[in-house]
């Protein structure tokens, strides 16, 4: 380890705090200084050369002179990158390393630049958002169950380093210096994080908490998703789990070597912890709160929780008991965008301060775009509370005027930033006509569709939909994994809830005319959504990364084979 890496790094919550609300009374002014900082660093780039700028920084000029674009528009310029051309193409110092996104929604993943400056804004990111988390949940020196994990690396045929970008993150010196600032420093060893198998670092993760139980104080992944399976998979496990704890040996399903070795260095036998474990599992109620059980010193779950992950908000705050769960801030592979200032707000009303200084933000007001007008983009200083819009990056890492294909709300300003709410991806998903539904129209059908499973005491794990053109009208169908057994009463009672929950003006009228046929609602086998993830982790996706997909496109052919394979039974509506 070199000497930059032990150094300690030193975070004063107070100082991050006055630094941001600076930083925030100012956004406009801050911003314009970012937008020259960026153009000044990479003006001479062939990219920005194309659109003939010719030094000027001002926001106006970059504007008319530069294009929105999409990552299909920058593709070419990065596939160089990745091919190994180190001139100037997209960025002024070259691009070493490229993160994989996780491209959940096209079935493959995308490649984008990664580099020291976007390091950088993750860390103030994450001490930011932990500063004023510390401030109404204060931690003391202790260990983070922190559920992450590493994917594989390669060297593209350039030979850049590529990996998902949280692997980026979590590889960097940087990364482990910060979290042990921020008394959360991870409870497995490197060797799990990164281990080849994810199965195998899930089973340690598990171990290396429970025998740290005791100075657990957070648990945390990047998506709320990771910590619902790590529990879900405990409720399989957890006896395999004491037996290990009580022996002292690790279980013979953990056959990676180096992950053994580390793990063995933990490992010792413990009885009295292992009866411990046991009779509090067994004194559970359908595992209602287990989590704290287990980590009784645990003050918080943490991760994105907004989004495609309010779908299991609800099996969290089950495992979670009285614990609170707080919301982690809004980013992507491309870039940071805002922070969690508000860590008290429950995750359905959870909002992200932008920062003014990590990138260049414009936003694209959605009503004026669906009305078919041509979209101007306005500033981050010109939003305004209440409106929806689809948000624009320009950052350090060579994207200009990037539609990031997000939807975000404007619920107010913290001092002159304004603070989103984060509404879905753009993409529509489910289409066939006239009708247009967006992943969140398709996650208020299913929850409301749930609330009838409910009554039966069972739940929705996890779900996804498709549209079946193969028939004459074409029709949604649903896929529901489901945790027990429903009589088909009350599925077809679901079935019909759904199709009526699709509030979208255009669905509705096709209904009634047959434009659009019965919707139809598949159940899966118990699983069938860990198939999915086996497969994209399989892909080299990062299962800390990992989004279920929403909706399946029709040449997803391994997806939908998997689904189809699965189907248990089939409903149809009736409701129109
Ligand atoms: P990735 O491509 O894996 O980097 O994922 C980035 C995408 O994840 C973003 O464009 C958002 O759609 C989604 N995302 C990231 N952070 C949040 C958040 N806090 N809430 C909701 N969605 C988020």
């Amino acid at each position: 380890m070199g000497m930059l890496e032990e150094m300690p790094l030193s975070l004063d919550p107070e100082d991050v705090i006055a630094e941001f609300e600076a930083m925030t009374r100012d956004a406009g002014r801050v911003q314009i200084e970012t937008l020259k900082k960026i153009l000044e660093e990479n003006g001479r780039t062939e990219y920005l050369q194309r659109w003939g700028l010719d030094g000027r920084t001002d926001p106006e000029s970059y504007k008319s002179c530069v294009p929105l674009v999409t990552h299909e528009d920058l593709e070419p310029y990065i596939n160089r990158i990745v091919d190994g051309d180190d001139s100037s193409i997209l960025t002024g110092n070259p691009i070493t390393t490229i993160s994989l996104s996780s491209g959940t929604t096209r079935g493959m993943p995308k490649f984008v630049p990664f580099n020291d400056e976007l390091m950088e804004s993750t860390m103030q990111i994450y001490k930011t958002s932990y500063s004023f988390r510390n401030r109404e949940f204060p931690i003391g020196n202790g260990k983070c169950l922190q559920l992450i994990y590493g994917s594989r690396q390669f060297k593209t045929k350039g030979g850049l380093a590529a990996g998902t970008a949280t692997t980026n993150v979590y590889r960097n010196p940087l990364f482990k210096r910060t979290m042990k600032a921020m008394q959360s420093p991870c409870c497995s060893p490197e060797e799990v994080i990164f281990g080849p198998d994810f199965h195998q670092s899930l089973y340690c993760h598990l171990l290396c908490g429970l025998i740290q139980r005791e100075e657990v104080q957070v648990i945390s992944s990047t998506f709320a998703h990771s910590i619902v399976h790590a529990f879900r998979t405990f409720e399989q496990d957890w006896e395999e789990l004491c037996t290990d704890i009580r022996e002292g040996v690790l279980s013979s399903r953990i056959s990676v070597p180096s992950v053994r070795t580390a793990m063995s260095k933990l490992l010792k036998p413990n009885p009295e912890l292992a009866d411990l474990i046991y009779n509090k599992c067994q004194g559970l109620s359908n595992w209602y709160g287990l989590i704290p059980e287990l980590f009784p010193k645990t003050r918080y779950i943490y991760g994105i929780m907004t989004g495609s992950m309010e779908p299991y908000l609800k099996k969290l705050r089950h495992y979670a008991g009285e614990l609170p769960l707080l919301s982690a801030d809004y980013g992507s592979s491309e870039g940071w965008i805002g922070v969690n200032v508000n860590p008290k707000l429950p995750p359905e009303m959870a909002t992200f301060a932008v920062l003014p200084n990590i990138g260049y933000f414009e936003f694209i007001p959605l009503r004026q775009s669906l009305d078919g007008l041509e979209a101007k983009a306005v500033g981050l200083a010109e939003v305004k509370a209440g409106e929806e819009y689809e948000v624009i990056v320009t950052s350090f890492a060579g994207l200009y005027r990037y539609r990031l294909g997000d939807v975000v709300k404007v619920k107010g300003f913290h001092n002159s930033t304004p603070e989103l709410q984060f509404i879905c991806r753009r993409n529509l998903l489910l289409t066939i006509n006239i009708d247009k539904n967006t992943e969140k129209d398709l996650q208020l059908a299913v929850e409301a569709a749930a609330k009838v499973l409910a009554e039966n005491k069972l739940e929705v794990v996890d779900f996804t939909s498709r549209v079946d053109s193969s028939t004459e009208p074409g029709h949604y169908v649903i896929f529901w994994e489901i945790s027990g057994e429903a009589s088909d009463e009350v599925l077809e009672e679901c079935c019909n809830c759904l199709d009526e929950s699709f509030l979208d003006a255009g669905y509705i009228s096709s209904r009634k005319v047959k434009a659009i046929g019965a919707l139809e609602l598949r159940i899966v086998k118990r699983g069938t959504f860990h198939k999915i993830l086996d497969h994209y982790v399989g892909l080299g996706a990062a299962v800390s990364q990992f989004k279920t997909p929403r909706c399946v496109g029709p040449t997803n052919n391994k997806v939908l084979q998997i689904l189809c394979n699965n189907v248990v039974k089939s409903y149809s509506s009736t409701a129109f």
